[in-house]
């Protein structure tokens, strides 16, 4: 009965969030709408035009994430299974972040010293490290370093996150995955949650340092698969 209590709680849940999601994707849908009318317009000035496809694209993008970050809770489970090879896909990751990084002015370092292999799907390990270092990038109001670090632990497969933002109280960390928590204006509270369930099915664990002023690291490590032809 317990059992089926919380898969109850867990659809109400689910289906809140669907009512708020909806409401956030039509917020950049009316944007576009608006950018593409005045696009129409006769004689737009060239800067304009670039201001105003530059602006579609990005909400177009949110537009995008807020849609798969919402499946991805709703339904979290793993389907393509795959080994990945975790500097693979960073190197990937921080190639996709990087315009997003600049636009924030700031800079992504990634450096690592281990090879690691570790069993999941592509794009969900993806949605997972890219909700936690987008977070880091909006941290810093006037942009800085987002460090990346990667390094085997035990058979593990860690990965630091460090941001020089803005930082959490506890408080605020223990909320980080729990419905609708946000603190930004255009916030869902839907990265974290999903960070939390894919960390969960990937068998992962995550910690989070943080300090006012100062940022905040996340630590995240995956079990990692040992490679017979090493030795
Ligand atoms: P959103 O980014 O849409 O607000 P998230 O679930 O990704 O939703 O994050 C929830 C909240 O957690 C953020 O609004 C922010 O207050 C806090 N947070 C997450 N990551 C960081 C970080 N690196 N530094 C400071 N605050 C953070
Ligand atoms: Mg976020």
């Amino acid at each position: 009965i317990l059992e089926e209590l919380k898969k109850l709680e867990k659809l109400k849940v689910v289906s809140d969030i669907a009512a708020s999601i909806s409401h956030e994707v039509r917020t950049p849908l009316t944007v576009i709408r608006g950018f593409l009318q005045l696009l129409n317009e006769k004689n737009v000035p060239e800067e304009k035009k670039h201001f105003y496809i530059k602006h579609s694209i990005e909400e177009l993008d949110r537009a995008q994430d807020i849609i798969s970050d919402y499946l991805t809770f709703a339904k979290p489970s793993l389907e393509n299974v795959e080994l990945l090879e975790i500097n693979e896909e960073l190197e990937y990751i921080v190639n996709v972040v990087t315009p997003y990084a600049t636009l924030h002015n700031s800079i992504i370092s990634f450096q690592t010293t281990d090879e690691l292999t570790v069993v999941g799907e592509r794009q969900k390990l993806h949605q997972c490290l890219m909700n936690i270092i987008k977070n880091g990038i909006e941290s810093m109001q006037n942009g800085g370093e987002l460090s990346i670090r990667v390094r085997k632990v035990n058979e593990n497969a860690e990965i630091k996150i460090k941001d020089k933002g803005v930082g959490m109280t506890t408080e605020q960390i223990n909320r980080l995955g729990t419905p609708y928590y946000t603190t930004k204006d255009k916030g869902t509270g839907l990265g974290t949650m999903v960070v939390f369930s894919i960390i969960k099915i990937m068998q992962g664990t995550i910690k989070v340092e943080s300090e006012i002023g100062k940022g905040t690291t996340f630590t995240v490590t995956f079990p990692s698969i040992i490679q017979e032809n090493q030795y």
